[in-house]
């Protein structure tokens, strides 16, 4: 599969979120640290790659996070993540 193929938009992270913030997150807004671009997590690009989803900026392509779970945890990378602002519940 080409990566075009493989991209796919925030919701297919919307369930791995809830899981982890245990509230909505697909309208939450990501600041990328790489070009200062804000977008809604609906909105950003995902690719899930085994075993874990990359998230990129759909302005500049950077990695906004990286998500993975297994064997009982989550790793959580958000260094391409200047700031993540969402509503309270
Ligand atoms: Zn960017």
């Amino acid at each position: 599969m080409s990566v075009d193929e493989r991209k796919l938009d925030g919701n297919a992270i919307g369930g791995l979120l809830r899981e982890i913030f245990t509230m909505e997150m697909t309208a939450a807004e990501t600041t990328c640290a790489g070009c200062g671009a804000i977008n809604a997590l609906g909105r950003v690009d995902v690719y899930m790659d085994a075993p874990g989803a990359v998230v990129r900026c759909p302005s500049c392509e950077s990695v906004l996070m990286r998500i993975v779970h297994g064997r009982g945890r989550y790793w959580v990378d958000l260094t391409g993540t200047r700031c993540l602002e969402f509503a309270e519940s």
